[in-house]
């Protein structure tokens, strides 16, 4: 190695983003080297979709993700569609299943998409660098990077360092320590699709629920998920918790239909001539356990023909409209995604270039834009650096 190395493009971040973009570029015949501060890329992509990558969905559309801008992914989004990547994965010969809702698994692991990445990161000619800490990072008419494995200047610097979710795999917060060394502001991060902990009074009563889950409609703010959410012994996780915990606010409570799409009141009317214990016909429609707490913590033991009509009421409207106050979330450890992160206002959509410092760019999760569980994260990290990889 030479005192100084130079090249057209430095990634920093071996991510899905990060190599999307190497590949782009490379492609077009830039010099692109990928640092990666970990002994090997790729990690998130590894243990992502429970080792099977859910590696997009072919409802992608801007809707489904969260930023202070929620316009600013259209553009990336519509010039690398799912379809796009998906054509890369069958030119790859990887099988793949669509799961529910759009959501696409590989049939076999997630190794097989690391392994794609890898190849198409070979055939464009991107040199990948692992185990590579940034020192110190100047700017002068280009960019100049002194690391642990040497000083590499390059025209353009691409920040593909990913959010703060899972630190264990490899997850700092050097991108956005990279924006605010360039005046960029970084909208407040919080941990997204993450579960959530209960204050301990409310924890003493679901915890030995611990394990069961039921299909809902959680609600909160306007925004609603209709998915299954999961008693755990911390608190509440499962798709639909996950899903609003980006959209959460603390201090505030969650609403949640625990039997949807039943007509309660009428069921009630229905029932209420029987002899059965409420619980137990309770448990006709939710899960037992369930409904035996519900009823002894907030309703009544009583059977159904000895219940008024006032009690029944109360059971139809704690069923469609249970609130719960979560006391916070279980954290970066165990967040999919961070919410938040570098300012859309600051990025070209079409190019994710920084408008204050030519040459910077900034793609992946590390941007404030943030997708609904389902592959649309890998989706975003996919078109956000495609649309860099096009101009770098
Ligand atoms: C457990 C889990 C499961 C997930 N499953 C899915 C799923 O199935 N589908 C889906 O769409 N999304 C999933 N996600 C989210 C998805 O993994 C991320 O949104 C996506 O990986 C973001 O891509 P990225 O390239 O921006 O960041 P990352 O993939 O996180 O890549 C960032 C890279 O930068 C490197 N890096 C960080 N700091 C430095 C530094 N200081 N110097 C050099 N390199 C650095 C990291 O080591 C990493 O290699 C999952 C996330 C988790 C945690």
């Amino acid at each position: 190695m030479t005192d100084t190395d130079s090249c057209d493009v430095i990634i920093i971040g071996g991510g899905a983003a990060g190599l999307m973009c190497a590949i782009t570029a490379g492609q077009r015949g830039r010099r692109v080297i990928v640092m990666e501060h970990t002994d090997r890329i790729c990690r998130k992509v590894r243990i992502s979709g429970g080792g099977r990558c859910n590696f997009t969905n072919i409802h992608t559309a801007a809707d489904r993700y969260l930023s202070e801008n929620p316009h600013f992914a259209r553009s990336a989004l519509a010039r690398y569609t799912p379809e796009d990547f998906i054509r890369m994965v069958r030119s790859h010969g990887i099988a793949f299943h669509e799961k529910k809702l759009g959501q696409l698994f590989c049939d076999g692991t997630a190794q097989e998409i690391i392994t794609l990445l890898r190849t198409e990161c070979g055939r464009a000619g991107v040199r990948i660098i692992t185990g590579c800490q940034l020192r110190e990072l100047t700017n002068n008419g280009g960019f100049k990077l002194r690391t642990s494995q040497g000083t590499f200047t390059a025209q353009s610097l691409v920040v593909a360092t990913g959010g703060l979710s899972v630190p264990s795999a490899g997850a700092t917060d050097l991108g956005y320590r990279i924006a605010r060394q360039f005046g960029i502001r970084v909208a407040a991060c919080r941990p997204g699709l993450v579960p959530l902990t209960l204050a301990p009074a409310d924890l003493s009563v679901f915890k030995p629920l611990s394990g069961v889950a039921l299909p809902t409609t959680v609600r909160f703010n306007g925004t609603r998920f209709e998915e299954s959410i999961l008693f755990t012994h911390r608190g509440l996780s499962g798709p639909a918790v996950l899903q609003i915990s980006s959209y959460w606010k603390p201090g505030q409570p969650l609403t949640i239909d625990l039997a949807p799409g039943q007509d309660l009141p009428a069921w009630l009317a229905a029932n209420g001539a029987r002899k059965t214990l409420l619980k137990n016909a309770l448990a006709e429609i939710l899960p037992a356990r369930l409904a035996e707490t519900l009823a002894q913590r907030y309703l009544t033991d009583k059977p159904m023909n000895r219940c008024t009509e006032k009690e029944l009421r109360r059971a139809a409207e704690l069923l469609a409209g249970f609130t719960l106050t979560p006391r916070g979330t279980e954290g970066y450890a165990k967040a999919e995604v961070t919410v938040g992160g570098v300012d859309t206002a600051e990025l070209s959509s079409k190019t994710m270039e920084t408008v204050k410092v030519p040459g910077l760019y900034f793609i992946g999760e590390v941007v404030d834009v943030t997708g609904h569980l389902g592959g649309y994260n890998f989706q975003w990290a996919w078109s956000s650096g495609h649309a860099a990889g096009r101009y770098a």
